[in-house]
Protein backbone atom coordinates (compact mmCIF):
# COMPACT_ATOMS: atom_id res chain seq x y z
CA UNK A 1 0.00 0.00 0.00
CA UNK A 2 1.31 3.30 -0.99
CA UNK A 3 -0.03 6.35 1.52
CA UNK A 4 1.36 9.61 1.59
CA UNK A 5 0.83 10.95 4.89
CA UNK A 6 1.59 8.99 8.93
CA UNK A 7 -2.56 8.23 9.26
CA UNK A 8 -4.15 7.40 12.35
CA UNK A 9 -6.49 4.96 10.56
CA UNK A 10 -4.29 2.55 8.60
CA UNK A 11 -0.71 3.65 9.59
CA UNK A 12 1.85 1.52 7.39
CA UNK A 13 4.62 2.06 10.08
CA UNK A 14 2.12 0.35 12.89
CA UNK A 15 1.54 -2.94 10.52
CA UNK A 16 2.56 -6.06 13.09
CA UNK A 17 3.41 -4.19 15.48
CA UNK A 18 3.43 -5.61 19.40
CA UNK A 19 1.51 -5.17 22.18
CA UNK A 20 2.67 -3.11 25.19
CA UNK A 21 0.12 -1.54 27.21
CA UNK A 22 0.44 1.99 28.00
CA UNK A 23 -0.14 1.90 31.55
CA UNK A 24 2.37 -0.42 33.41
CA UNK A 25 0.67 -3.22 34.74
CA UNK A 26 1.87 -4.73 38.06
CA UNK A 27 -0.46 -7.16 38.67
CA UNK A 28 1.85 -10.70 38.71
CA UNK A 29 0.19 -12.44 35.84
CA UNK A 30 0.79 -16.30 35.80
CA UNK A 31 0.85 -16.68 32.09
CA UNK A 32 2.24 -14.02 29.51
CA UNK A 33 0.92 -13.52 26.10
CA UNK A 34 2.41 -11.55 22.75
CA UNK A 35 -0.12 -10.01 20.35
CA UNK A 36 0.42 -8.24 16.75
CA UNK A 37 -1.92 -6.64 15.14
CA UNK A 38 -2.47 -6.10 11.26
CA UNK A 39 -4.62 -3.81 8.97
CA UNK A 40 -7.21 -1.23 10.07
CA UNK A 41 -7.09 0.80 13.49
CA UNK A 42 -10.60 -1.41 14.13
CA UNK A 43 -8.36 -4.22 14.19
CA UNK A 44 -6.06 -2.56 16.53
CA UNK A 45 -8.62 -1.49 18.88
CA UNK A 46 -10.16 -4.97 18.71
CA UNK A 47 -6.59 -6.12 20.02
CA UNK A 48 -7.11 -3.65 23.22
CA UNK A 49 -10.67 -5.45 24.06
CA UNK A 50 -8.77 -8.98 23.70
CA UNK A 51 -5.74 -7.50 25.71
CA UNK A 52 -8.15 -6.93 28.71
CA UNK A 53 -9.94 -10.31 28.14
CA UNK A 54 -6.78 -11.87 28.81
CA UNK A 55 -5.98 -9.75 31.57
CA UNK A 56 -8.99 -10.75 33.33
CA UNK A 57 -8.05 -14.36 32.76
CA UNK A 58 -4.75 -14.75 33.89
CA UNK A 59 -2.95 -13.08 30.83
CA UNK A 60 0.14 -10.92 31.10
CA UNK A 61 1.60 -9.08 28.33
CA UNK A 62 4.92 -9.23 26.82
CA UNK A 63 6.48 -7.20 23.95
CA UNK A 64 8.99 -10.57 23.50
CA UNK A 65 6.86 -13.32 22.10
CA UNK A 66 9.97 -16.06 22.81
CA UNK A 67 8.47 -16.08 26.20
CA UNK A 68 4.90 -15.99 25.29
CA UNK A 69 2.98 -18.20 26.79
CA UNK A 70 0.04 -17.49 24.32
CA UNK A 71 0.98 -15.77 20.98
CA UNK A 72 -1.83 -14.03 19.04
CA UNK A 73 -1.83 -12.58 15.23
CA UNK A 74 -4.94 -10.22 14.87
CA UNK A 75 -5.15 -10.55 11.06
CA UNK A 76 -6.58 -8.39 8.01
CA UNK A 77 -8.06 -10.27 4.76
CA UNK A 78 -8.72 -6.52 2.67
CA UNK A 79 -6.20 -7.79 0.30
CA UNK A 80 -4.26 -10.40 -0.92
CA UNK A 81 -1.08 -9.35 0.19
CA UNK A 82 -2.05 -8.58 4.21
CA UNK A 83 -2.88 -12.28 4.08
CA UNK A 84 0.55 -13.39 2.91
CA UNK A 85 1.68 -11.22 5.05
CA UNK A 86 -0.33 -13.05 8.44
CA UNK A 87 0.99 -16.53 6.76
CA UNK A 88 4.70 -16.06 6.75
CA UNK A 89 4.70 -14.99 10.02
CA UNK A 90 2.51 -17.88 11.16
CA UNK A 91 5.22 -19.77 9.87
CA UNK A 92 7.84 -18.15 12.09
CA UNK A 93 6.00 -18.90 14.68
CA UNK A 94 5.18 -22.13 14.15
CA UNK A 95 9.56 -23.00 14.18
CA UNK A 96 9.36 -21.41 17.54
CA UNK A 97 6.42 -23.81 18.66
CA UNK A 98 8.78 -26.83 17.63
CA UNK A 99 11.00 -25.59 20.31
CA UNK A 100 8.49 -24.87 22.87
CA UNK A 101 5.49 -27.09 22.39
CA UNK A 102 3.45 -25.75 25.00
CA UNK A 103 3.51 -22.09 23.36
CA UNK A 104 -0.10 -21.43 21.89
CA UNK A 105 -0.95 -19.58 18.45
CA UNK A 106 -3.60 -17.93 17.94
CA UNK A 107 -5.07 -16.21 14.82
CA UNK A 108 -7.77 -13.79 15.32
CA UNK A 109 -9.67 -11.30 13.41
CA UNK A 110 -11.06 -11.19 9.61
CA UNK A 111 -8.13 -14.20 8.03
CA UNK A 112 -10.48 -16.58 10.80
CA UNK A 113 -14.09 -17.33 9.55
CA UNK A 114 -12.44 -17.69 5.68
CA UNK A 115 -9.37 -19.51 6.21
CA UNK A 116 -9.92 -21.48 9.73
CA UNK A 117 -9.85 -24.60 8.24
CA UNK A 118 -6.57 -24.22 6.22
CA UNK A 119 -4.88 -22.87 9.24
CA UNK A 120 -5.94 -25.30 11.74
CA UNK A 121 -6.03 -28.65 9.79
CA UNK A 122 -3.71 -28.49 6.41
CA UNK A 123 -1.25 -26.03 7.26
CA UNK A 124 -1.60 -27.04 11.14
CA UNK A 125 -0.03 -23.70 11.52
CA UNK A 126 -2.18 -22.14 14.41
CA UNK A 127 -3.77 -24.02 17.69
CA UNK A 128 -6.22 -21.20 18.04
CA UNK A 129 -9.19 -19.49 15.93
CA UNK A 130 -10.67 -16.65 16.78
CA UNK A 131 -13.19 -14.69 14.52
CA UNK A 132 -13.98 -10.46 15.53
CA UNK A 133 -17.32 -11.80 17.11
CA UNK A 134 -16.01 -14.19 19.13
CA UNK A 135 -13.43 -12.63 21.64
CA UNK A 136 -15.26 -13.35 24.48
CA UNK A 137 -14.63 -17.29 24.01
CA UNK A 138 -11.01 -16.53 23.89
CA UNK A 139 -10.44 -18.00 27.64
CA UNK A 140 -12.48 -21.28 26.76
CA UNK A 141 -10.82 -22.04 24.07
CA UNK A 142 -7.32 -21.17 25.44
CA UNK A 143 -8.50 -24.02 27.62
CA UNK A 144 -9.93 -26.38 25.00
CA UNK A 145 -6.45 -25.86 23.43
CA UNK A 146 -4.14 -26.79 26.43
CA UNK A 147 -6.29 -29.69 26.60
CA UNK A 148 -4.90 -30.69 23.03
CA UNK A 149 -7.83 -29.64 21.08
CA UNK A 150 -8.12 -27.34 18.33
CA UNK A 151 -9.88 -24.40 19.17
CA UNK A 152 -12.40 -22.53 16.88
CA UNK A 153 -15.02 -20.12 17.64
CA UNK A 154 -15.54 -18.04 14.15
CA UNK A 155 -19.02 -17.02 14.59
CA UNK A 156 -20.37 -13.81 13.48
CA UNK A 157 -22.78 -11.77 16.25
CA UNK A 158 -25.62 -9.63 15.31
CA UNK A 159 -25.22 -7.87 17.80
CA UNK A 160 -21.93 -8.45 19.78
CA UNK A 161 -19.89 -4.59 20.17
CA UNK A 162 -18.15 -5.25 23.36
CA UNK A 163 -19.86 -2.00 24.81
CA UNK A 164 -18.90 -3.13 28.48
CA UNK A 165 -15.25 -3.84 27.71
CA UNK A 166 -12.83 -1.24 29.00
CA UNK A 167 -9.95 -1.79 26.51
CA UNK A 168 -6.40 -1.63 27.54
CA UNK A 169 -5.14 0.87 25.75
CA UNK A 170 -1.82 -0.48 23.40
CA UNK A 171 1.05 1.48 22.20
CA UNK A 172 -0.72 4.64 22.62
CA UNK A 173 0.76 8.53 22.96
CA UNK A 174 -1.87 8.81 26.20
CA UNK A 175 -2.79 11.86 24.14
CA UNK A 176 -5.42 10.08 21.32
CA UNK A 177 -7.48 7.39 22.18
CA UNK A 178 -9.29 4.87 19.34
CA UNK A 179 -13.16 4.48 20.35
CA UNK A 180 -15.23 1.98 18.53
CA UNK A 181 -18.67 2.88 18.02
CA UNK A 182 -20.21 0.07 15.73
CA UNK A 183 -19.41 -2.82 14.31
CA UNK A 184 -19.21 -4.60 10.82
CA UNK A 185 -20.78 -3.24 7.30
CA UNK A 186 -24.19 -3.79 5.29
CA UNK A 187 -22.57 -1.98 2.34
CA UNK A 188 -21.16 -5.23 0.41
CA UNK A 189 -19.46 -2.83 -2.41
CA UNK A 190 -18.69 -5.67 -4.66
CA UNK A 191 -14.67 -5.60 -3.82
CA UNK A 192 -14.59 -5.83 -0.36
CA UNK A 193 -14.80 -9.04 2.30
CA UNK A 194 -15.30 -7.17 5.26
CA UNK A 195 -19.12 -7.63 4.81
CA UNK A 196 -17.84 -11.13 5.06
CA UNK A 197 -15.28 -11.40 7.71
CA UNK A 198 -16.82 -9.02 10.36
CA UNK A 199 -20.84 -9.79 10.05
CA UNK A 200 -23.79 -7.31 10.06
CA UNK A 201 -23.74 -3.44 10.86
CA UNK A 202 -24.38 -2.74 14.28
CA UNK A 203 -24.40 0.08 16.71
CA UNK A 204 -22.65 0.67 20.16
CA UNK A 205 -24.65 1.79 23.25
CA UNK A 206 -24.21 5.36 22.91
CA UNK A 207 -23.76 6.44 26.48
CA UNK A 208 -21.20 3.62 27.20
CA UNK A 209 -19.43 5.71 24.14
CA UNK A 210 -19.72 8.69 25.81
CA UNK A 211 -18.25 7.20 29.28
CA UNK A 212 -15.38 5.80 26.81
CA UNK A 213 -14.77 8.80 25.99
CA UNK A 214 -15.19 10.25 29.68
CA UNK A 215 -12.87 8.39 31.26
CA UNK A 216 -9.94 8.62 28.69
CA UNK A 217 -10.14 12.46 29.25
CA UNK A 218 -10.09 12.29 33.03
CA UNK A 219 -6.93 10.16 32.33
CA UNK A 220 -5.46 13.16 30.48
CA UNK A 221 -6.18 12.33 26.74
CA UNK A 222 -6.89 14.91 24.39
CA UNK A 223 -8.49 13.39 21.66
CA UNK A 224 -10.88 10.49 20.81
CA UNK A 225 -11.14 9.36 17.44
CA UNK A 226 -14.67 7.54 17.17
CA UNK A 227 -14.16 3.99 14.83
CA UNK A 228 -16.70 2.50 12.16
CA UNK A 229 -16.71 0.74 8.62
CA UNK A 230 -19.78 3.84 8.18
CA UNK A 231 -19.83 6.01 10.63
CA UNK A 232 -22.49 7.69 9.16
CA UNK A 233 -25.01 5.44 9.65
CA UNK A 234 -24.83 4.83 13.25
CA UNK A 235 -28.12 4.39 14.96
CA UNK A 236 -28.17 3.10 18.38
CA UNK A 237 -31.97 2.82 19.82
CA UNK A 238 -31.83 2.13 23.53
CA UNK A 239 -33.88 -0.86 24.35
CA UNK A 240 -34.18 -1.28 28.18
CA UNK A 241 -37.19 0.92 30.20
CA UNK A 242 -35.25 2.10 32.62
CA UNK A 243 -32.13 3.34 30.09
CA UNK A 244 -31.07 6.80 30.26
CA UNK A 245 -31.30 7.32 26.64
CA UNK A 246 -34.94 6.51 26.68
CA UNK A 247 -35.42 10.32 27.65
CA UNK A 248 -33.69 11.12 24.31
CA UNK A 249 -34.90 8.38 21.85
CA UNK A 250 -32.86 6.95 18.97
CA UNK A 251 -28.84 8.60 18.97
CA UNK A 252 -27.92 9.46 15.23
CA UNK A 253 -24.34 9.95 14.04
CA UNK A 254 -24.91 13.32 14.56
CA UNK A 255 -26.17 13.66 17.90
CA UNK A 256 -23.50 11.67 19.32
CA UNK A 257 -20.93 13.63 17.29
CA UNK A 258 -22.71 16.57 19.57
CA UNK A 259 -22.66 14.35 23.01
CA UNK A 260 -18.79 13.36 22.81
CA UNK A 261 -18.01 17.17 21.87
CA UNK A 262 -20.13 18.15 24.86
CA UNK A 263 -17.53 15.97 27.18
CA UNK A 264 -15.05 19.19 27.02
CA UNK A 265 -14.24 22.24 24.90
CA UNK A 266 -10.57 20.43 25.61
CA UNK A 267 -10.84 17.40 24.05
CA UNK A 268 -11.20 16.81 20.57
CA UNK A 269 -13.23 14.76 18.00
CA UNK A 270 -12.76 12.87 15.12
CA UNK A 271 -14.28 10.25 13.38
CA UNK A 272 -13.85 7.31 10.64
CA UNK A 273 -14.85 6.19 7.77
CA UNK A 274 -17.56 8.80 6.37
CA UNK A 275 -19.27 6.73 2.91
CA UNK A 276 -20.24 9.87 0.67
CA UNK A 277 -23.81 8.78 0.72
CA UNK A 278 -24.63 8.57 4.19
CA UNK A 279 -22.60 11.26 5.37
CA UNK A 280 -25.74 14.38 6.07
CA UNK A 281 -25.88 17.83 6.41
CA UNK A 282 -26.32 17.52 10.11
CA UNK A 283 -23.16 16.05 10.82
CA UNK A 284 -21.56 18.66 8.47
CA UNK A 285 -23.55 21.67 10.36
CA UNK A 286 -22.75 19.89 13.99
CA UNK A 287 -18.92 19.76 12.84
CA UNK A 288 -18.94 23.49 11.73
CA UNK A 289 -20.98 24.24 15.32
CA UNK A 290 -18.11 22.80 17.26
CA UNK A 291 -14.69 24.02 17.83
CA UNK A 292 -13.84 20.58 19.09
CA UNK A 293 -15.18 18.45 16.49
CA UNK A 294 -12.07 18.33 13.83
CA UNK A 295 -12.38 19.46 9.87
CA UNK A 296 -11.53 16.60 8.72
CA UNK A 297 -12.70 14.19 6.42
CA UNK A 298 -12.10 10.64 5.22
CA UNK A 299 -14.54 9.90 2.40
CA UNK A 300 -13.14 7.11 0.59
CA UNK A 301 -14.16 7.51 -3.47
CA UNK A 302 -12.72 4.48 -4.46
CA UNK A 303 -13.02 5.52 -8.58
CA UNK A 304 -13.89 8.50 -10.53
CA UNK A 305 -16.00 6.60 -12.82
CA UNK A 306 -19.54 6.33 -12.59
CA UNK A 307 -19.81 2.87 -14.63
CA UNK A 308 -17.03 1.55 -12.46
CA UNK A 309 -18.52 2.92 -8.95
CA UNK A 310 -21.36 1.59 -10.07
CA UNK A 311 -20.17 -2.18 -10.77
CA UNK A 312 -18.04 -1.43 -7.05
CA UNK A 313 -21.99 -1.18 -5.92
CA UNK A 314 -20.82 2.31 -4.26
CA UNK A 315 -24.75 3.68 -5.03
CA UNK A 316 -23.29 6.93 -6.37
CA UNK A 317 -22.44 8.50 -8.88
CA UNK A 318 -19.16 10.96 -9.87
CA UNK A 319 -21.57 13.77 -10.02
CA UNK A 320 -23.16 13.03 -6.51
CA UNK A 321 -19.59 12.92 -4.82
CA UNK A 322 -18.94 16.16 -6.60
CA UNK A 323 -21.82 17.96 -4.92
CA UNK A 324 -20.66 16.28 -1.56
CA UNK A 325 -16.99 17.79 -1.74
CA UNK A 326 -18.79 21.14 -3.03
CA UNK A 327 -21.30 20.52 -0.06
CA UNK A 328 -18.32 19.93 2.51
CA UNK A 329 -16.24 23.07 1.23
CA UNK A 330 -19.58 25.28 1.86
CA UNK A 331 -20.57 24.25 5.39
CA UNK A 332 -16.90 24.06 6.52
CA UNK A 333 -14.43 25.64 3.85
CA UNK A 334 -11.01 24.50 5.45
CA UNK A 335 -12.09 20.97 6.02
CA UNK A 336 -9.34 18.96 5.21
CA UNK A 337 -10.48 15.97 3.16
CA UNK A 338 -8.82 12.50 2.23
CA UNK A 339 -10.10 9.20 0.25
CA UNK A 340 -9.20 5.88 -0.54
CA UNK A 341 -8.93 5.17 -4.19
CA UNK A 342 -8.50 1.63 -6.36
CA UNK A 343 -6.92 1.57 -9.42
CA UNK A 344 -7.56 -1.44 -11.95
CA UNK A 345 -10.92 -2.46 -10.78
CA UNK A 346 -12.33 -4.98 -13.27
CA UNK A 347 -13.31 -3.92 -17.00
CA UNK A 348 -11.40 -0.13 -16.13
CA UNK A 349 -10.45 1.68 -18.99
CA UNK A 350 -8.15 4.39 -19.54
CA UNK A 351 -11.16 6.56 -19.63
CA UNK A 352 -12.08 5.48 -15.98
CA UNK A 353 -8.72 5.64 -15.23
CA UNK A 354 -9.01 9.34 -16.23
CA UNK A 355 -11.91 10.04 -14.66
CA UNK A 356 -10.72 8.95 -11.10
CA UNK A 357 -7.67 11.65 -12.22
CA UNK A 358 -9.74 14.51 -12.87
CA UNK A 359 -11.88 13.49 -10.18
CA UNK A 360 -8.73 13.56 -7.60
CA UNK A 361 -8.15 16.93 -8.46
CA UNK A 362 -11.67 18.70 -8.24
CA UNK A 363 -11.74 16.92 -4.98
CA UNK A 364 -7.67 18.35 -4.16
CA UNK A 365 -7.56 15.65 -1.71
CA UNK A 366 -4.83 16.47 1.37
CA UNK A 367 -3.97 12.65 1.13
CA UNK A 368 -5.34 9.35 0.04
CA UNK A 369 -5.04 5.68 0.33
CA UNK A 370 -4.18 4.22 -2.89
CA UNK A 371 -4.49 0.61 -4.01
CA UNK A 372 -4.56 -1.64 -6.95
CA UNK A 373 -7.52 -3.56 -6.97
CA UNK A 374 -7.14 -7.36 -5.04
CA UNK A 375 -9.86 -9.57 -5.84
CA UNK A 376 -10.94 -11.00 -2.77
CA UNK A 377 -12.71 -14.82 -3.06
CA UNK A 378 -16.36 -15.00 -2.29
CA UNK A 379 -17.06 -11.11 -2.69
CA UNK A 380 -19.51 -9.86 -4.94
CA UNK A 381 -16.87 -9.27 -7.76
CA UNK A 382 -14.79 -12.18 -7.55
CA UNK A 383 -18.09 -13.77 -8.40
CA UNK A 384 -19.41 -11.10 -10.74
CA UNK A 385 -16.68 -9.89 -12.57
CA UNK A 386 -13.68 -10.75 -13.90
CA UNK A 387 -10.29 -9.81 -12.74
CA UNK A 388 -9.24 -8.33 -16.31
CA UNK A 389 -7.16 -5.32 -15.98
CA UNK A 390 -3.18 -6.63 -16.41
CA UNK A 391 -1.22 -5.82 -13.64
CA UNK A 392 1.32 -4.28 -15.24
CA UNK A 393 -1.64 -1.41 -16.20
CA UNK A 394 -3.09 -1.32 -12.68
CA UNK A 395 0.55 -0.83 -10.76
CA UNK A 396 1.39 2.11 -13.74
CA UNK A 397 -2.16 3.52 -13.27
CA UNK A 398 -1.96 3.16 -9.61
CA UNK A 399 1.48 4.85 -10.05
CA UNK A 400 -0.08 7.84 -12.17
CA UNK A 401 -2.44 8.36 -9.02
CA UNK A 402 -0.28 8.55 -6.76
CA UNK A 403 1.90 11.00 -8.11
CA UNK A 404 -0.84 12.89 -8.76
CA UNK A 405 -1.57 13.05 -4.86
CA UNK A 406 1.99 13.57 -4.24
CA UNK A 407 1.60 16.94 -6.27
CA UNK A 408 -2.22 17.51 -4.29
CA UNK A 409 -0.59 16.96 -1.06
CA UNK A 410 2.10 19.90 -1.76
CA UNK A 411 -0.34 21.97 -3.40
CA UNK A 412 -2.75 21.63 -0.34
CA UNK A 413 1.04 22.43 2.24
CA UNK A 414 2.27 25.29 0.20
CA UNK A 415 -1.51 27.04 0.76
CA UNK A 416 -1.15 26.47 4.34
CA UNK A 417 2.08 28.30 4.27
CA UNK A 418 1.85 31.87 6.68
CA UNK A 419 -1.24 30.66 8.38
CA UNK A 420 -1.53 29.76 12.22
CA UNK A 421 -3.29 26.81 13.49
CA UNK A 422 -4.12 25.52 17.08
CA UNK A 423 -2.56 22.42 16.99
CA UNK A 424 -2.18 19.46 19.83
CA UNK A 425 1.15 18.19 20.80
CA UNK A 426 1.27 14.33 20.05
CA UNK A 427 4.92 13.97 21.24
CA UNK A 428 8.65 14.52 20.29
CA UNK A 429 9.10 14.48 16.71
CA UNK A 430 10.46 11.40 15.35
CA UNK A 431 13.74 12.74 13.89
CA UNK A 432 14.68 15.27 16.90
CA UNK A 433 13.60 15.67 20.79
CA UNK A 434 14.38 19.10 20.07
CA UNK A 435 10.90 19.49 18.40
CA UNK A 436 7.84 18.61 18.82
CA UNK A 437 5.24 16.81 16.24
CA UNK A 438 1.49 18.28 16.85
CA UNK A 439 -1.63 17.92 14.31
CA UNK A 440 -3.75 20.52 13.40
CA UNK A 441 -7.48 20.10 13.24
CA UNK A 442 -7.60 19.36 9.57
CA UNK A 443 -5.26 16.18 10.66
CA UNK A 444 -2.26 17.60 8.71
CA UNK A 445 1.08 17.05 10.92
CA UNK A 446 3.01 19.86 12.21
CA UNK A 447 7.08 19.79 13.43
CA UNK A 448 8.35 22.51 15.39
CA UNK A 449 10.88 23.55 17.81
CA UNK A 450 10.47 23.15 21.61
CA UNK A 451 12.53 25.92 22.22
CA UNK A 452 11.59 27.54 26.13
CA UNK A 453 8.04 27.90 25.93
CA UNK A 454 7.85 25.03 28.26
CA UNK A 455 4.67 23.52 26.96
CA UNK A 456 4.29 19.75 27.09
CA UNK A 457 2.41 16.62 24.89
CA UNK A 458 -1.44 16.96 25.20
CA UNK A 459 -0.80 20.85 25.10
CA UNK A 460 -2.79 23.02 22.64
CA UNK A 461 -0.33 25.61 20.96
CA UNK A 462 -0.73 28.16 18.62
CA UNK A 463 1.78 27.59 15.51
CA UNK A 464 2.74 29.26 12.30
CA UNK A 465 3.46 27.52 9.42
CA UNK A 466 7.00 28.16 7.84
CA UNK A 467 7.93 25.56 5.64
CA UNK A 468 6.17 22.18 4.06
CA UNK A 469 7.20 18.61 2.73
CA UNK A 470 4.31 17.15 0.78
CA UNK A 471 3.69 15.20 4.26
CA UNK A 472 4.55 17.91 6.94
CA UNK A 473 4.20 21.46 7.47
CA UNK A 474 6.72 23.15 9.06
CA UNK A 475 6.75 25.96 12.10
CA UNK A 476 7.02 27.97 15.10
CA UNK A 477 5.22 28.55 18.42
CA UNK A 478 3.57 32.31 18.34
N1 LIG B 1 -15.33 1.19 5.17
C1 LIG B 1 -14.41 1.99 4.55
C2 LIG B 1 -14.97 2.55 3.25
O1 LIG B 1 -16.06 2.31 2.87
O2 LIG B 1 -14.28 3.29 2.60
C3 LIG B 1 -13.05 1.34 4.36
C4 LIG B 1 -12.97 -0.12 4.22
S1 LIG B 1 -11.50 -0.92 3.78
C5 LIG B 1 -10.98 -1.52 5.32
C6 LIG B 1 -10.32 0.27 3.39
C7 LIG B 1 -10.05 0.43 1.94
O3 LIG B 1 -9.43 -0.71 1.39
C8 LIG B 1 -11.26 0.63 1.05
O4 LIG B 1 -11.77 1.92 1.13
C9 LIG B 1 -10.70 0.30 -0.31
O5 LIG B 1 -10.16 1.42 -0.95
C10 LIG B 1 -9.60 -0.70 -0.01
N2 LIG B 1 -9.99 -2.04 -0.45
C11 LIG B 1 -10.98 -2.81 0.03
N3 LIG B 1 -11.05 -3.96 -0.66
C12 LIG B 1 -10.08 -3.90 -1.61
C13 LIG B 1 -9.66 -4.80 -2.64
N4 LIG B 1 -10.28 -5.94 -2.84
N5 LIG B 1 -8.62 -4.43 -3.42
C14 LIG B 1 -7.99 -3.25 -3.23
N6 LIG B 1 -8.35 -2.37 -2.27
C15 LIG B 1 -9.38 -2.70 -1.47
FE1 LIG C 1 -16.13 -2.55 2.64
FE2 LIG C 1 -17.81 -0.88 1.43
FE3 LIG C 1 -18.30 -1.68 3.94
FE4 LIG C 1 -16.27 -0.01 3.43
S1 LIG C 1 -18.45 0.42 3.12
S2 LIG C 1 -16.23 -1.84 4.73
S3 LIG C 1 -15.56 -0.70 1.47
S4 LIG C 1 -18.31 -2.97 2.11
Amino acid sequence: MLDLLAHKIHDEIRQGEAYAPFIKDETPYQKKFYIESYGCQMNFSDSEIVASILNDSGFGATRNFAEADLVLLNTCSIREKAEQTVRKRLTEFRKIKMQKPGMLVGVLGCMAERLKAKLLEEEKLVDIVVGPDAYRSLPGLIDEAEGGQKAVNVLLSRDETYADISPVRLNSNGISGFVSIMRGCNNMCSFCVVPFTRGRERSRDAYSIVNECSDLFSRGYKEVTLLGQNVDSYYFTPERADHLAQEAGSVTFALLLEMVANISPELRVRFSTSHPKDITDDVLHVMARYENICNYIHLPVQSGSTRILQMMNRTYTREWYMAKIDRIRKIIPDCGISSDIIAGFCSETEEDHQATMTLMEYSSYDLSYMFFYSERPGTLAHRRYKDDVPEGVKKRRLQEIVDLQHRLSRESNAKDLGKTFKVLIEGDSKKSEADWMARNSQNKVIIFPKGNSGYAKGDYVMVKVLDCTKATLLGEIV
